[in-house]
């Protein structure tokens, strides 16, 4: 990761041992942003190269990517894009197993590197398991023309993990759930860190980008490790799993599981007032109407989010809270007024 790093594309590639042809996934404006230089850097070196445009991570599109790999057989894929494309190139390269190599444009959240994939119509509301991509190439100059506020969803997402961990842990202590030490002090170390050097996340400061990049490519490290989404997905993701259903997505994922981060913190009797302070002080949001939806919605949401995984045991699964205490707690942490 750095400036220009994408430049590096065909030295990584040629490294790892790939020639021949490479399937680019990306999205419009990623494709203007990234996506050319890329195919054009991979042509220089001689490879075939392809780029698929994909706009959303349905199941459609799964599909549509999993019939081009099996009709044209390339050795490789290439993210290029936000989570949308990263999640359909990671899932539909999965499927058919060959590897794929991420080149994120934005920051907004841990999918970029961790190798579950968040696909729309597919099984479950959350995420699948996809594969760990083989490289990530991160190239802060690309990262820093995406809009600031991936940044502050990528930030929610990583302060997230305070809660997750906390999940993670009492399902440990009280439904005897396997529980890895290391795969857990990785992910809250990202958390840490993140709210450590909260004053670097301001457009324009790289080095802000770069805390961010690291936190979220060490979450992906810890689920890889995990095997599972556990270290970095505890109540605070079933909320804002259940906020997609009830209301579209009105906020960015990060931006809600920030805000459920306050809640499930304030449950489970931490430092709630630390991860609001600063979710504010990055400008996240901190409240039901500044993710742009009712007070009301913010409390079904609380209400039903165990129901949507009832095999995750979390804090909401343990405290089995009606409507009356989940507005409680919406009103104690000031998510609404
Ligand atoms: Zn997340």
């Amino acid at each position: 990761m750095g400036k220009g790093t994408v430049n590096r594309v065909p030295e990584v590639t040629k490294r790892l041992g790939f020639a021949g042809s490479a399937l680019i996934i990306a999205g419009q404006k990623s494709c203007e942003i990234a996506a050319q230089k890329v195919r054009n850097l991979l042509e220089q070196t001689g490879m075939n190269v392809e780029v698929l445009l994909v706009e959303t991570a349905a199941m459609k599109d799964i599909l549509a990517v999993e019939n081009r790999i099996k009709a044209w057989k390339p050795r490789l894929v290439f993210a290029v894009g936000g989570g949308t494309k990263i999640d359909v190139a990671k899932l539909a390269s999965a499927r058919q197993g060959i590897p794929f190599i991420s080149v994120p444009t934005t920051v907004s959240h841990d999918g970029i590197a961790g190798p579950f994939a968040s696909v729309k119509g597919f099984e479950k509301p959350y995420s699948v398991l996809a594969q760990a991509p083989l490289a990530i190439i991160a190239d802060t100059d690309i990262i820093a023309q995406a809009p600031w506020r991936s940044v502050i969803s990528g930030c929610g997402d990583v302060i997230s993990k305070l809660t997750s961990v906390k999940d993670w842990r009492l399902a440990h202590m009280e439904k005897n759930e396997y529980y890895g030490e290391y795969a857990a002090s990785l992910a809250l170390m990202s958390a840490k860190l993140v709210i450590q050097n909260a004053e670097k996340f301001r457009q324009g400061n790289e080095e802000g980008l770069r805390v961010l990049l690291e936190a979220l490519i060490s979450c992906g490290v810890a689920m890889s490790i995990a095997g599972s989404s556990r270290p970095c997905s505890g109540a605070e993701h079933l909320f804002s799993h259940a906020l997609d259903m009830i209301n579209g997505s009105h906020a960015m994922h990060g931006e809600q599981c920030g805000v459920g981060a306050i809640m499930m913190a304030y449950l489970h009797g931490s430092n709630w007032k630390r991860i609001r302070e600063t979710l504010k002080q990055i400008n996240a949001p901190t409240t039901a109407s500044e993710l742009g939806i009712e007070d009301e919605e913010a409390v079904k949401a609380c209400e039903i989010a165990a129901t949507i995984r009832p095999e995750r045991y979390t804090i909401l699964h343990k405290l089995k809270l009606d409507r009356e205490a989940c507005e409680n707690v919406a009103r104690a942490t000031g998510i609404i007024g």
